[in-house]
Parts: C-alpha cells; structure tokens; sequence
C-alpha cells in the first residue's frame, strides 16, 4: 500500500480499531525517529501530526546535520561529542539528502577566538565527534583563507580554518523518516490533531481523543504508552495532561534570510563572530545563499512565528560587517523561514545560552514527553524513547523487543552502501536526463531530494517532456511521486516541505502555485472553496516569506 492520502480511510480506520503498543504525538523529527525506531524493533506503533510532517521547527532549522561547534566554548562536551558523532551516522543512512560540506571558520581581529585557540577549538571538535584523518579540520594561512572566500575583508581577516560538516534538507529528512517508518509497519496520519486524554480512576491515559482535520471528525485512539514529540508544543500538551510542573520550555525563535547567490555570491559555506558574541551561518546553495540565525527569547503565537523587521536587520548588519563589499538591504532578501527551539527552561541563562541537551518528562498519567535536542541527535533521542517503552512493556506484558537497529538503516531514496554508490547512480541519472535536454544542476536537486527514487520520477518527466505541458515537467513528475508516496495534501505541503521550492526557487514556484493546487483539487476531489482556501494558505506563505514588521 502507498503512504498516500488516497489511502487515508485505511490508516485512520486502523488508528480507530486497533491498540497500539505505542502512539507518538507530533510529526517533526524527533516523532517520525521514535516511530520508525519503534516499528524495526516489531512495535505496533503510531504517530499523528497535527499539520503536514515535518511542518514544525523540523522544517525551519538551519539545514545542517552538526556537531554544534559553538556548543564547545559552553563545555557542553558530551552533547558535541554524541551529536557530532551521530553526523556520519545520518549521513551514512540518507546520502542523498544529507551532503558533506566544508564550513570556513573566519578568524578575524577582535573575535571572539585567536588563532590558537580556534585551532584548538576545532581540534577537539574533531577529536569528540570522532572524525577521521582525511577530514579532519585544516588551518589556513590569511592568503589561503582569502582565496577560499574573496568576499571577506582583507583588512580584519588573520586567518582561517576549515572544518567538516553536513547540509541537509530538514523536511525532507523527516519524511524520508516518516515513509520508512511506514514501510516498516508505523501508522502515520498527518492533519490529524490530539485534542484529549481519556484517563482510567487512577489518572493513567488509556487513550487519546483526535480530530482528523480532513475528514473533520474526531475518534478515540487506545495506546498503552504514549510519547509527546511536540516540539515547542510540548508543554500544551503537558497542560492538556495537567502534569505541567517542574520543568517547562522556553522557546527561542530562530530567523534565516535567502538572497539569490549574486547578491551574496559565496564560494564557500561559512560561519562567523558577531559583535554580540553569537555566531552566524552564511550557506551558498542551488543559485541561493542563506544566513542564519537569530535566537531571541520568544513568547508570542506559536503556530506562527516570523521572521520582523529587526531579525532582517540584525542578520543584514552582521554579513555586511564580514564582507563588507556587498552592502547587502532588506530589498535584497528573496525569502525567510522562522523556527522556534523547544528548549528547557534554566534560570537565569540567556536564549543563546539555553542547553541544546534533550529531556524525557514522564508525568503520573503515564505521558512521556521528550523536548530539546537537535535535528542531527534525532536518532539517539528516538533510541532514549524506544529503549524506555520496551522495558516498561517487557516488565509489565514479558514481551521482548530486538535491539535499536537504526544506525544501519538506510532511509527510503537512500538506498546506497558507500558514497561511491550514490555518485554511479547520480551519474547514470544525468546520462538519462540529458537525452531529454534536463540540465545538470536540475538532475542534481532532484537526487538530492529523492536519492535512489529519482530514476521513476525522472521517467515520468520525459513523459510529461514529451507531452509538452505548461507547466514544469520535473514539477510535475515530482508531484505525482509526492501524491503517491510523500502523503501531501496541500499546496503548501508540495511547495514548502517536499520540494522547497518557496525558499531556494521563487521565481517558477510563483508561476506554479495555481495549477498545482488546481491538479491536487482534481486530485482530492475539492470544491471551489476549498481550492481558494489551499491557494490562499500557499499565497499567504509565500508572502510572508519576503514581508517583515
Ligand atoms: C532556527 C533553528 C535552527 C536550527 N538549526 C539546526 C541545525 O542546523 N541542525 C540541527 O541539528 N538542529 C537544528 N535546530 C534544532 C532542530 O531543528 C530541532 O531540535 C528539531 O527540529 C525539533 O524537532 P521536533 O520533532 O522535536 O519538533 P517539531 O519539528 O516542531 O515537531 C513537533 C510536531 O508536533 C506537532 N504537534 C503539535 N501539537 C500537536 C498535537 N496536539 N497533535 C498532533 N501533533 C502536534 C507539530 O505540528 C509539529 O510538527 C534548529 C532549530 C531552530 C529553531
């Protein structure tokens, strides 16, 4: 069976008829890595998502799979030292959507760090995460460093190091999750909304009440443990369980800016001091160039945080202090996302001193909440979860579960045993496409979203080619293959979670955003209300993405 909404009757009726071993809330990064988790393991396990996977913090992260290099100068070793290890681990199980990328380390007069100490910095990183010889960081003479990066200001620049890190696409990474997890057994349902606990006379949960904000009706699902994934919604559902005491969130919101890569015309990914002490990623990208973020305590709506006026102009003031010769204004900005950081409270500590370390909060009703955390630790916080869940069912039902075995579990599309592997099908992938006059950078994107998928997509593109369409072949093809197996329902979902495409190519998207919401209305059999309503859910987005208060 696909994992698409044609089927959703299916998955919903089983979320209504049968008892699971386990029932994840929330569909970000950290829910969709407990389910799959728990579903190799031989759990009947589901997860539900209030909104499309993946439409949380897990979507507007700065896109890196990192070992966090700024978390060293708060000695927070044995987070650098897990998270930094587990990033050839993610990228080992998703090399088409998880890219090696060298990240230039600035070091300029009256930084923060000197020479020595960012040679000693980066030489511990490396050494916690684990890196190997051929990777590991290189320190770079001012000469060197000022070819690798001619944009930065000569005057201020003492030198340089170049270290090692991953880019990924966050999204994509949650629902290449999301459809592996499927295909191991997890039932998933996106658009479906936890609204209540049903407790038994000593105030454990016996099940969740949930609408399905498709079908607009509500159903009772049973579950002997339960897992709030919620990200920064986890303390409403703590209060929904009325156990919220002791520890609490505190969500700090995170801006990045998108300029088209000849206004920020970067050789090299970067990242760099700010006056304030904090540091900022500069990321050249497919004809893009992003830079990010900000960290500011954050107390307003949480189903809509965006990016204002002074988030644009803190992150403009700090690219035109490092290279100054672009002069870079708020006109120049094609594009923004803003998150938010499900953090832990800690008294006293400003939002960038804030531990990135996760937490697991089990309250009386049996509710297990997990919170913090970082996209690249995803897997080992599903493992925390999953190991927990076993035990407490081996004692209690004396069932034995097998032992976490995601590190060496390739994700759907990537389907690769070494780097070479995925460069041979790359490479096949290219000889295809330009028989039909797809150009390489086109044949590039798609492999790094759909990695050993992409040959069935492009198939339908030469298809789509020779029809002569309107609209965009590959788009095209791309929606077919994201109907079929990427469950979207929206425009919105196609262009801002699947594809990406409101971020790094607006100028087709904005072309694209009528006929396909015309085709996906065809395709789910909607009216003309609700039509306008999924055109104005994507024009609204892409609106936003450019206007700040
Ligand atoms: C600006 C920024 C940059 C970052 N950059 C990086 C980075 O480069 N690398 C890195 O490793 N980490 C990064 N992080 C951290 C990382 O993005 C987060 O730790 C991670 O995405 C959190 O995932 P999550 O699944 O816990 O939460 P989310 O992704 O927010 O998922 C929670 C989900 O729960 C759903 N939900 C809420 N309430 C309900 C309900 N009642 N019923 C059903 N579903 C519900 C929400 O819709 C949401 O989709 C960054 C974070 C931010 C904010």
């Amino acid at each position: 069976m696909d994992f698409s909404q044609h089927n959703r009757i299916h998955f919903s009726e089983k979320l209504k008829n049968e008892t699971f071993d386990l029932l994840v809330i929330g569909g970000g990064i950290t829910g969709c890595g407990i389910a799959l988790d728990a579903a190799l393991r031989g759990m009947k396990v589901a997860l539900i998502e209030k909104h499309d996977f993946g439409w949380g913090t897990s979507s507007r992260s700065t896109k890196l799979i990192h070992g966090g290099l700024r978390y060293l100068k708060q000695l927070e070793l044995k987070l650098v030292h897990d998270v930094g290890r587990e990033r050839a681990v993610v990228y080992h199980n998703a090399m088409h959507v998880v890219i090696p990328e060298k990240m230039l380390l600035p070091i300029v007069h009256n930084g923060s760090l000197g020479k020595q100490t960012s040679s000693f910095g980066l030489w511990i990183y490396d050494m916690l995460a684990g890196v190997k010889n051929s990777e590991r960081r290189k320190m770079l003479s001012k000469h060197e460093t000022q070819m690798a990066e001619p944009l930065l200001d000569e005057k201020k620049l003492l030198g340089g190091g170049l270290y090692y890190e991953y880019r990924t696409d966050d999204a994509r990474l949650v629902i290449e999750l999301a459809k592996t997890a499927f295909r191991h057994g997890a039932t998933l349902l996106n658009y479906c909304e936890l609204k209540s606990f049903n407790k038994n006379e000593q105030g454990k949960i016996e099940s969740v009440v949930a609408t399905d904000h498709i079908s607009k009706s509500s159903f009772e699902i049973k579950a002997k443990y339960i897992v709030n994934a919620c990200g920064p919604w986890v303390d409403l559902l703590r209060k929904e369980d009325e156990s919220l005491k002791g520890k609490r969130l505190q969500l700090t919101k995170g801006v990045h800016i998108v300029f088209p890569f000849e206004k920020l015309p970067l050789q090299q990914a970067a990242y760099f001091d700010v006056a304030d002490g904090r540091m900022i990623f500069a990321i050249p990208r497919n004809g893009i160039t992003y830079v990010g973020t900000t960290d500011t305590v954050y107390n307003q709506d949480i189903d809509k945080p965006i990016a204002t006026k002074s988030d644009v102009a803190y992150l403009l003031k700090a690219i035109n202090e490092m290279f100054p010769t672009i002069k870079l204004t708020q006109a120049d900005v094609v594009s923004s996302w803003a998150g938010l950081r499900p953090l832990i409270y800690e008294d006293g500590k400003s939002a960038s001193e804030l531990s990135r370390k996760d937490e697991i909060i089990i309250s009386n009703s049996g509710l297990i909440s997990i919170a913090g955390g970082k996209l690249t630790g995803y897997r080992l916080m599903a493992k925390k979860i999953v190991d927990l869940v076993a035990k407490n069912i081996g004692k209690v039902e004396g069932r034995t579960f097998g032992n976490c075995s995601t590190k060496r579990q390739c994700l759907t599309g990537g389907n690769f045993s070494t780097p070479e592997e995925a460069a041979r099908y790359l490479s096949e992938l290219q000889n295809e496409a330009n028989e039909v006059g797809f150009n390489k950078d086109e044949v590039e994107t798609l492999f790094h979203k759909y990695g050993s998928e992409s040959k069935q997509i492009l198939l339908k593109a030469k298809f789509y080619f020779e029809g002569k369409t309107a609209s965009d072949p590959m788009l095209l093809a791309e929606l077919d293959y994201c109907i079929q197996n990427e469950n979207i329902f929206t425009a919105a979902d196609f262009f801002i979670r699947r594809t990406g495409s409101i971020f790094f190519n607006r100028v087709q998207t904005h072309f694209e955003l009528e006929p396909i919401s015309q085709k996906l209305t065809n395709e789910w059999n909607l009216n003309e209300a609700e039509l306008q309503s999924m055109l104005n859910e994507i024009e609204s987005e892409y609106a936003q993405a450019v206007s700040f208060n």
